[in-house]
């Protein structure tokens, strides 16, 4: 058998986005499926619009996202000898031609054709000038464009798509279509077919939005003499109004990065993407990178839209809430000392690193962590809502201060009362705090609870968390009392 060849061709005109980066997950995993390899090649064709900032981009985005590549990054401008060299034998064995007609030309031909009601492709008007004629108007200084001559045949042109099955349209159909502009650049069209001829690629995996593309492309691969690869192409992703996601509409929602600075874990993003236009066949939702390996496979990607399901304005999820909860699923339950080195990055950021955690407070460290994952969303939350953990200045919650310690003046007197109780205590372990915090609900007269939610509240800053007793030992007793007995600041 020979060895599949995939690639990933994005043009750098923007940020990765997340249909993007679904197209380079598929490719990437049916290659490592395979055995494959997987080519990036940089489409940098559009000059214009092309940006070493949008290249940079692309290749983080990939690299967070644990998406690596075989061969490449190679860039299409390096190979436009490659693309004129087809243009020009694509002339020369007359499967193309070049068109003199002018731009105010083709537009009015249109408008009539569209006042007619007619089809209002290219009419053929260059298609059989004679060589006398081509010659003299070159001559003449006329500028040209070269366009592919669609061959008039009965028959349907098509493809077997993987994901779709067979697609045909009828020749005329298709207009013959412009394969190098006047400037003399070659377009998207063949340059991008060159390249996949050359780079020996054998299977295409991408939006249904190429598919006119497709089509077009078939007669290329069949004049240049190269095999068909195999296409599949994949749903589009859209957004809750089926409308196409974008950064213009969406913004950065839409970006890869924005996942990166949000603290989401690279592999449970990319377990997210690809349920955005694949499915196992049950109800399974969360594969470690090998199952997903093992269990993808074309014929079970996803023949309908996939949608992104985010609502703007929506203030419960600031994203797809599947996204947010596979990311919640792999914090649970990923191994801590992972974790660990993720959380290490978000605590660098903000400041709340220390070198010990990462020595002899190790364990101190990841047992913190395995305490406080399961009610966190991202790995930023550690930074914000677990911050009484890293650092003495955090913020209290509204809500807690309000109804857990402001609503009970008493609390001012009770906390630093217990803290003169856990002082004094032989043994600060989780069941002689607990023993104590409740002596002294009973001896004032209240329900343990006034005591435990005001305790939390000016030690952790929190409404909810783990268990209580089990913070106090993580934080230790220095730090518990120091924080009892500073209750008095929230009462002034
Ligand atoms: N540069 C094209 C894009 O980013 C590549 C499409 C393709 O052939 O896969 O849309």
């Amino acid at each position: 058998m020979t060895e599949t060849r995939l690639r990933f061709p994005p043009s750098p005109t923007g940020y990765l986005h997340i249909g993007g980066a679904r197209t380079a997950l598929f490719n990437w995993l049916y290659a490592r499926k395979t055995g494959g390899k997987l080519i990036l090649r940089i489409e940098d064709t559009d000059t214009e619009r092309s940006t070493q900032g949008s290249i940079q981009g692309i290749l983080d985005g990939l690299e967070w996202l644990g998406i690596d590549w075989d061969e490449g990054p190679y860039f299409q401008t390096e190979f436009s000898a490659d693309h004129l060299a087809a243009a020009n034998r694509l002339l020369a064995e007359g499967h193309a031609y070049k068109c003199f007609c002018t731009k105010e030309e083709l537009e009015a031909k249109k408008e009539a054709a569209m006042a007619a009601k007619q089809h209002m492709g290219y009419d053929g008007t260059c298609r059989n000038l004679t060589p006398e004629q081509v010659a003299e108007k070159e001559n003449a200084g006329l500028s040209y464009v070269i366009r592919f001559k669609v061959p008039e045949r009965s028959g349907m042109l098509g493809y077997d798509d993987k994901v779709l099955g067979r697609i045909e349209h009828s020749y005329s159909e298709v207009d013959d279509f412009v394969i190098v502009r006047s400037n003399g650049k070659p377009l998207y069209l063949l340059c991008n077919v060159v390249d996949d001829i050359r780079d020996r690629i054998t299977h295409i995996l991408r939006g249904q939005d190429h598919m006119t593309n497709t089509t077009r492309q078939v007669l290329l691969y069949e004049a240049l003499g190269a095999p068909l690869p195999v296409f599949a192409h994949m749903p589009l992703t859209l957004d809750l109004k089926k409308a196409k996601i974008s950064k213009r509409s969406h913004g950065e929602i839409v970006a890869v990065h924005f996942y990166k600075e949000h603290g989401f874990i690279p592999w449970a993003f990319c377990n997210f993407l690809v349920l955005l236009g694949w499915s196992p066949g049950d109800d399974k939702e969360i594969f470690s990178r090998e199952e997903l390996i093992e269990a993808f496979t074309l014929e079970r990607i996803n023949k309908s839209n996939s949608i992104f399901n985010y609502r703007k304005g929506d203030e419960k999820f600031f994203t797809d809430p599947k996204a947010i909860s596979i990311n919640e699923q792999y914090l649970r339950t990923m191994d801590i000392g992972e974790i660990g080195d993720m959380v290490q990055n978000v605590l660098e950021k903000e400041g709340l690193w220390d070198a010990s955690y990462a020595g002899e407070r190790k364990e101190w460290y990841l047992i913190t962590l395995d305490l406080i994952r399961d009610r966190f969303h991202t790995l930023n939350d550690f930074a914000t809502l677990g911050r009484a953990f890293f650092s003495d200045d955090f913020q209290v919650e509204t809500k807690p201060l309000q109804k857990n310690l402001l609503k009970f003046p008493e609390l001012q007197q009770w906390l630093p009362l217990l803290a003169d109780h856990y002082q004094a205590l032989e043994h600060f372990t989780a069941d002689e705090t607990e023993r104590v915090a409740k002596e002294l609900a009973e001896e004032k007269g209240v329900k343990p609870g006034v005591i435990v939610n005001g305790m939390r509240t000016v030690v952790t800053g929190q409404l909810a968390g783990a268990s209580m007793y089990d913070i106090l030992m993580t934080l230790g007793r220095e730090k518990v009392m120091r924080r009892l007995r500073d209750v008095d600041k929230f009462f002034q």
